[in-house]
């Protein structure tokens, strides 16, 4: 990948310098939106801009269906065992430390590809991020123009009056690309479920501040006459689960020879040591599982397009819900809502709203899939994009109006 982006840096330098594209995109991820959540009555402003641009019901989720290999999907068009962020926690079978969520910002060499962020301003455009998962980490030795380093605690009201201010930059500064990211609804879910009443206050409240925000936008766009349009997605979903179900990690082996990573909805064991038997812990996993569990086949990992990096454990065990793995099972009853299940598990879908000049308006997409945003995002913006993505924008090509390759 390096000597790729390093050809690219060049190829950048070169033909794009000073390139200023005419749309702007203000990306939002609201972490853990549900696909059908946009239906429920606290979520009528989205519904309404939903309404006037282009909607898709169900856009599908890469595997697996959690936060930063789904963001990482997002935001490169590349599939998480190829940008390398397979799990929010997870080792490597060529290296002895192991990943946390954002471990990128101190050690790029954890991720691949090429950013919407950093492709902005390899091809000569500015690009603004107020919290993205590892938008503050270097791609390409390329940080964003602007860029926050996450903190949960930072009001709405800030992202969003930071985010109109960006906007309402002259237009030779105004970025081409500012994002931001809301978490609220996905912690309500987990805590409360995603049907809980403490959810509905968290999807009222983002609504309130997505209204905010295009109401900014459509003042800059008729008085500066500027193009910029608002995408607003989603990482996964969220299902109902039930501590009384859940698995104690407590009561599965940890063999010596192996390093066991805990991610919830599945058990992965990494192989530490060549003698270590991968066949006997399966057939104890087994034995153990009375059909709460059971082992990912490779076809499975295959289908899913999850092997061949060295982030993808040997022997991977996996649950449904109501179902989760979680250590001392279902003590304190506090975890309600789960994601991270394989795409074919409906509650695991996301969603996806366009709206602004660049888009069709009253347009609804049946379905389309995590890897369609990338090009389509990269379309608008008059991106040049990077070779060998898994799709060309797919389904989700249908909502520019300008229906660019
Ligand atoms: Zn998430």
């Amino acid at each position: 990948m390096g000597k790729l982006l390093n050809g690219w840096l060049c190829y950048a330098a070169f033909i794009w310098s000073g390139v200023v594209s005419a749309n702007s995109l203000v990306l939002v991820s609201i972490d853990g939106f549900r696909w059908d959540y946009l239906d429920r009555p606290e979520a009528s402003i989205m519904r309404s801009l939903a309404a006037r641009g282009t909607r898709v019901t169900k856009l599908r989720t890469v595997y697996p269906s959690k936060t930063f290999p789904a963001h990482l999907s997002l935001a490169t068009g590349l599939r998480p065992a190829t940008h390398g962020i397979v799990d929010n926690y997870f080792c490597r079978n060529d290296r002895p430390d192991c990943y946390n969520m954002g471990s990128g910002r101190k050690d790029p060499d954890w991720l691949s590809g090429v950013p919407l962020w950093t492709l902005v301003e390899m091809q000569g455009g500015r690009a603004s991020t107020f919290f993205w998962p590892e938008s503050d980490a270097e791609f390409a030795g390329i940080l964003p123009t602007d860029y926050r380093h996450f903190d949960a605690r930072t009001p709405h009201a800030e992202r969003v009056e930071q985010a109109l201010e960006w906007l309402t930059l002259p237009a030779d500064q105004r970025p081409a690309l500012v994002t931001l990211y809301f978490s609220a609804v996905d912690s309500a879910g987990h805590n409360f479920g995603p049907d809980a009443p403490e959810t509905h206050t968290a999807i009222a409240d983002v609504d309130a501040w997505i209204g905010r925000l295009w109401q900014g936008i459509e003042r800059i766009n008729e008085r500066e006459g500027a193009d910029i349009n608002l995408v607003l997605v989603s990482d996964h979903g969220m299902a109902r689960v039930e501590p009384q179900h859940f698995i104690d990690t407590n009561t599965l082996p940890r063999p010596r020879g192996f390093k066991r990573v805990s991610a919830s909805t599945r058990v992965m064991y990494y192989q530490r040591d060549q003698d270590a038997d991968i066949e006997a812990l399966a057939e104890k996993l087994n034995q153990l599982s009375e059909g709460r569990y059971w082992r990912v086949s490779s076809e499975s990992l295959a289908h899913r397009h999850y092997e061949g990096h060295p982030a993808v454990a040997e022997l991977i065990i996996e649950t449904q819900p109501p179902r989760v793995f979680r250590r001392g099972g279902g003590k304190g009853a506090d975890l309600h809502g789960m994601h991270g299940y394989p795409a074919s598990e409906e509650d695991m879908a996301a969603f996806f709203v366009a709206i602004g000049p660049g888009f069709h308006s009253s347009r609804v997409i049946a379905e389309a899939h995590q890897l369609d945003v990338y090009p389509v995002a990269a379309a608008l913006l008059n991106l040049t994009l990077p070779d060998n993505l898994p799709s060309d924008g797919g389904a989700l090509r249908a909502a520019l109006k300008a229906n660019k390759p």
